[in-house]
């Protein structure tokens, strides 16, 4: 049974198909990537999946219920995170602070932060337990990244959504991400689906990786199989030559 199970999703603006009859299920426990290039309807999924934009077509459950028609707030209430591409943290309060603000969305608080101890393990998760007390402006742009997850983690979701969680990273910082994702796979077995750009990076995720392109999932498939499909590279990648950015 699947955990989210997405059916015949289709979502258009105006004459664009963002969304282009998209069926996917995420096992519980799961971690799965989402490529594809720019403008083919990643995000807008997202938008789909958290209620920010509802489809015109198709039906979206989450753990045996159906989501479709819920209210954005509701739909994270069930426990779906999602984390955008610009990283969102208070930069004036200490990294510790920020895991103690609940996340205020469309004006409406939908969760309570956990508690001390709880924090301290995301702070060690998130690897910034020596700058707990340090303002979040004196981060890094990569470890914003993570205390933004870490502000995800601290509302207890079972499935995150990350929307290219490496945009603007560093090489050491992208490697050091791949490595925080899969630990919060395994280790507090949240489901994540991960959309990126960056096939390095996805590489580096060892995971099921689902291929968009015009709205529509084109293929599914190991990373191996993605990047040696000749189909794949010529629509991701405007030739069949094999991936480097
Ligand atoms: P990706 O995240 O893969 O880069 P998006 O989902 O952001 O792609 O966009 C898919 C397509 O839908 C693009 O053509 C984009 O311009 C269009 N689009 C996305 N959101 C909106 C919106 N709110 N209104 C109108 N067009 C949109
Ligand atoms: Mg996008």
């Amino acid at each position: 049974m699947a955990f989210l199970d997405i059916q015949s999703l289709d979502k258009r603006f105006g004459g664009v198909k963002a969304a282009d009859s998209v069926t996917l299920s995420l096992k519980q426990g799961s971690l799965t990537a989402l490529v594809g290039p720019n403008g083919c309807g990643k995000s807008t999924l997202f938008n789909l999946i958290t209620g920010a934009l509802k489809p015109d077509n198709g039906h979206i459950r989450f753990d045996d219920e159906e989501i479709t028609a819920l209210p954005s707030h509701e739909i994270a209430r069930r426990g779906i995170g999602r984390k955008f591409q610009v990283p969102a943290v208070f930069p004036d309060l200490t990294v510790f602070e920020n895991l103690t603000v609940p996340t205020l969305q469309k004006g409406r608080f939908f969760s309570r932060p956990g508690n001390s101890e709880k924090r301290m393990d995301i702070l060690k998760t998130i690897r910034l337990r020596e700058k707990q007390n340090e303002l979040a402006s004196t981060l890094s742009h990569g470890e914003k990244q993570w205390l933004e997850m870490g502000m995800i983690l601290a509302q207890s979701p079972s499935l995150i959504l990350l929307d290219e969680p490496t945009a603007g990273m560093t090489a050491a910082e992208t490697a050091e991400t791949a490595h925080l994702i899969r630990t919060i796979n395994k280790g507090e077995g949240v489901t994540l689906l991960v959309i990126e750009h960056d096939i390095g990076f996805i590489e580096q995720l060892a995971c099921p990786v689902n291929v968009m392109a015009r709205g529509k999932i084109l293929k599914s498939g190991t990373f191996q199989s993605i990047r040696n499909d000749l189909e794949v590279q010529e629509l991701y990648f405007g030739r069949p030559e094999g991936p480097h950015a």
